[in-house]
């Protein structure tokens, strides 16, 4: 019986039966002092592309740890084409952000500065790490592309025409989002989300001439940015995403089986 992970780490090394890893200090010291792990104990790893596997520890030395691979778990598995695009808001809120649109799926996220956003940098080393550890801890195959943050005009000019843009209009003519994305159900998504400010007039203008952008409304209430991005990647899994799914890829691995009204058999 394959011994159970005591935590989930994302690498970069190549995943395969006998592969040594070293892990940097920081994760080092995560494991030995914080979770207190030893010698012999197993850990899951995964890359994004060789699917999850099953490490142990071989050694801790003063700042680095060793893992050999031993067996895998799962085999890669694609995630949903769905990428957020959103204009940075405030530390803590955009921390939540990335945290929260690892866990719902997003493939790519990515910050992009619009007339009215506030912050005009961001801690792209803060956020990723944000989308790293949601990604560990929710069981992700695959951690989130994360691109440096553009003006939106750029991320925009070489957009790919086949991927629909959803553009989160708090104004203006959009049509209810669930309408809309199951309209477009099989194809490469994106969704964008404004600042606190909102959007300026003439901005939502111009997007929405575009031919690959669909305003959307996401109901009566004007909603928090950070809010508006939780409801729209949530809506798009509930109606088109890997929410959808049935079967062994409906739910978490790994987790006990239960009988029908939720009872661990
Ligand atoms: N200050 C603006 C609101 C900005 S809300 C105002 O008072 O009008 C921040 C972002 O969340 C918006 O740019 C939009 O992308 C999204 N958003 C908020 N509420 C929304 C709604 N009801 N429908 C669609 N998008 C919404």
């Amino acid at each position: 019986m394959q011994d159970t992970p005591k935590t989930r780490l994302h690498v970069d090394s190549p995943l395969a039966e006998g592969q040594a890893i070293g892990l940097d200090h920081e994760r080092a010291h995560y494991l030995r002092h914080v979770l207190r792990l030893e010698r012999g104990d197993a850990v899951a790893v995964f890359n994004g592309t060789d699917g999850e596997w099953l490490a142990v520890i071989d050694g801790f030395g003063k700042g680095w740890c060793s893992l050999t691979v031993q067996a895998r778990r799962r085999a890669q598995q694609d995630g949903p084409d769905l990428w957020l695009l959103f204009a940075p808001i405030k530390r803590g809120r955009i921390d939540t952000v990335a945290e929260k649109a690892s866990e719902l799926g997003a493939s790519r996220i990515w910050p992009v500065f619009t007339r009215h956003t506030d912050p005009h940098r961001v801690n792209m080393d803060r956020l990723r790490a944000n989308a790293v550890e949601a990604a560990e801890q929710c069981e992700r195959l695959s951690v989130p592309d994360m691109p440096e943050p553009v003006q939106l005009h750029k991320a925009l000019a070489d957009w790919p025409a086949e991927r629909v843009l959803f553009l989160c209009a708090e104004s203006g003519s959009a049509r209810p989002v669930a309408e809309a994305v199951r309209d477009f159900a099989g194809r490469p998504a994106a969704f964008l989300v404004g600042p606190e400010g909102g959007f300026a007039k003439s901005e939502l203008d111009d997007l929405s001439k575009l031919p690959f952008v669909v305003p959307v409304g996401l109901g009566p209430r004007v909603l928090r940015a950070d809010t508006a991005v939780f409801a729209a990647l949530a809506c798009w899994q509930a109606l088109v995403g890997d929410w959808t799914a049935s079967g062994g890829d409906a739910r978490p691995p790994f987790r006990a089986a239960e009988d029908a009204r939720g009872q661990p058999i």
